[in-house]
């Protein structure tokens, strides 16, 4: 009688300590999820599973993208890296005219506030939320958003990535 005993149940091996850990595909807006305990998890090689973009952003908290946001990444001088899902739609640029330019000439955001939140969420690393927006892009009219700016935590390049959630525009 040397079976192993299986009535003591003293190892509880799934431990509540491992963080989950939120991410977003910044061209095609997919969500996912990991921790930090999974094996092979690596964040630098981790690419969007549905589109094939190179890498994915790491957020703080779960964030729900609306079917018509527009996605736009930076780098850390604000210029744009890449117009993803929803972008051409708001703005009627398409990566390859906007591909390392200024965010400024391309979009010229006008924060309601008057702040310029894309050069805070630069500066500090913190994520700026559901700021309304006036999007005045280079041959389109003028749009109104809901911006959603998330600062890249693990990338020692910086950048952020941009989400701008159309709003009805009935103001003039
Ligand atoms: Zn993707």
């Amino acid at each position: 009688m040397n079976g192993v005993d299986a009535g003591g149940s003293t190892s509880i091996l799934h431990t509540p300590m491992s963080r989950e850990r939120y991410f977003i595909c910044p061209h095609c807006g997919t969500r996912s999820m990991g921790t930090d305990r999974t094996a092979g998890f690596r964040r630098e090689a981790r690419g969007c599973d549905r589109c094939g973009f190179a890498y994915l952003f790491e957020l703080l908290d779960d964030y729900y993208p609306a079917p018509n946001a527009a996605f736009f990444s930076l780098d850390s001088d604000a210029r744009i890296v890449d117009c993803g899902r929803g972008s051409f739609e708001l703005t009627g640029i398409k990566t390859e005219q906007a591909i390392g330019r200024s965010v400024r000439d391309v979009l010229g955001l006008q924060f309601d506030d008057g702040s310029d939140h894309i050069s805070t969420a630069l500066e500090w690393e913190v994520r700026v939320k559901s700021k309304p927006v006036r999007v005045n892009a280079e041959h389109d009219l003028p749009a109104r958003a809901i911006a959603d700016i998330f600062p890249a935590y693990d990338d020692d390049d910086g950048g952020v990535l941009v989400v701008l959630t159309p709003t009805k525009t009935n103001d003039s």
